[in-house]
C-alpha cells in the first residue's frame, strides 16, 4: 500500500502509473489514480493489478497533476468501490490514504450524520469531513488542517480541490511520506523508489505536518498553520 502524487507541467498518467508499480512490492488489493485537467477530475480505479490499472486508464485524458493509491484493505473488502482515490458528495475532493483512522466512527457519528457514504472505508470519512469543514471555513488549507487534527491513527494522505488547478494538500502522521522537488514540478511519495525516475532531491515530511504542493513552491506547515522550513536532502539509492 502507498500513494504518490504528482504537479508540474508533464502528462502525470506516466509518473504515477510507474510510481504505483515501484511500491507494488508493498502489497496491494487495488489501485487507482486521479488526474484534474481543465475538463475536471479524471478518476480510474479497479481491483487488482496495476497491469489492470493500466489497461483501465484512458490514454486520451491529459492532466499536469494528479495522485495514485495501492490499497491494503483495512477497512471494507477489496472491491473497486473501496478502492482509492475517494471523493466527497459534491465530488469537489478527492483523496487518496495509506494508514487506519481509528476513531473514523466517532468522527462519522459527530459530524457526518446523513451523508451518504459510496464506501466502506474509514478513507472515506476524511474525505466527507474535508468537504463539511469546507463548507463552514470556505478555505480549503483551513479545512484540511482542521481535519488532520481530528483524526487518530496513521495517514499519509494527498487531496485534489477540483477548484484548485495548483495545488496539493499532503499530510503524515505514523505512515511513510516524502516531497520530492523538481524544476518545474513536485512530487509526493510514500517512498523515493516511486520517483527517483524524476528527482533525487526530498524533503522529510514529520508526524502531524501537512504541505502545500504546488509547481513551483512547497510550503510545510504545523496543524496550526504556522509555516516550517526544511533544507531537502539528495536521496543516494539507485532507481
Ligand atoms: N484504511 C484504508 C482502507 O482500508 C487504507 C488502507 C491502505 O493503507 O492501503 O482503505
Amino acid at each position: 500500500c502507498g500513494i504518490v502524487g504528482y504537479i508540474g507541467q508533464n502528462d502525470t498518467k506516466e509518473i504515477l502509473l510507474n510510481g504505483l508499480e515501484k511500491l507494488e512490492y508493498r502489497g496491494y488489493d487495488s489501485a487507482g489514480i486521479a488526474m484534474l485537467n481543465e475538463h475536471g477530475l479524471n478518476l480510474f480505479k479497479v481491483k487488482g493489478r496495476i497491469a489492470t490499472l493500466k489497461e483501465n486508464v484512458d490514454q486520451d485524458v491529459h492532466a499536469t497533476m494528479g495522485i495514485g493509491h495501492t490499497r491494503w484493505a483495512t477497512h471494507g473488502e477489496p472491491s473497486e468501490s473501496n478502492a482509492h482515490p475517494h471523493k466527497s458528495t459534491s465530488e469537489r475532493f478527492t483523496l487518496v490514504h495509506n494508514g487506519v483512522i481509528e476513531n473514523y466512527q466517532d468522527l462519522k457519528r459527530e459530524y457526518l450524520e446523513g451523508i451518504n457514504f459510496v464506501s466502506e472505508t474509514d478513507t472515506e470519512v476524511i474525505v466527507q469531513l474535508i468537504e463539511k469543514f469546507y463548507d463552514k471555513h470556505q478555505d480549503t488549507a483551513e479545512a484540511f488542517r482542521q481535519v488532520m487534527g481530528l483524526l487518530k491513527g496513521s495517514y499519509a494522505i494527498a487531496l485534489i480541490d477540483q477548484e484548485d488547478q495548483d495545488t496539493l494538500y499532503v499530510a503524515k502522521n505514523k505512515s511513510p511520506l516524502l516531497v520530492g522537488l523538481g524544476d518545474g514540478f513536485n512530487v509526493v511519495a510514500s517512498d523515493a523508489m516511486a520517483t527517483l525516475k524524476v528527482t533525487d532531491q526530498y524533503l522529510e515530511i514529520y508526524d502531524q505536518e501537512i504541505v502545500l504542493v504546488s509547481r513551483n513552491f512547497v510550503e510545510v506547515q504545523k496543524l496550526d498553520g504556522a509555516v516550517v522550513e526544511r533544507k531537502p536532502y539528495t536521496a543516494q539509492i539507485d532507481a
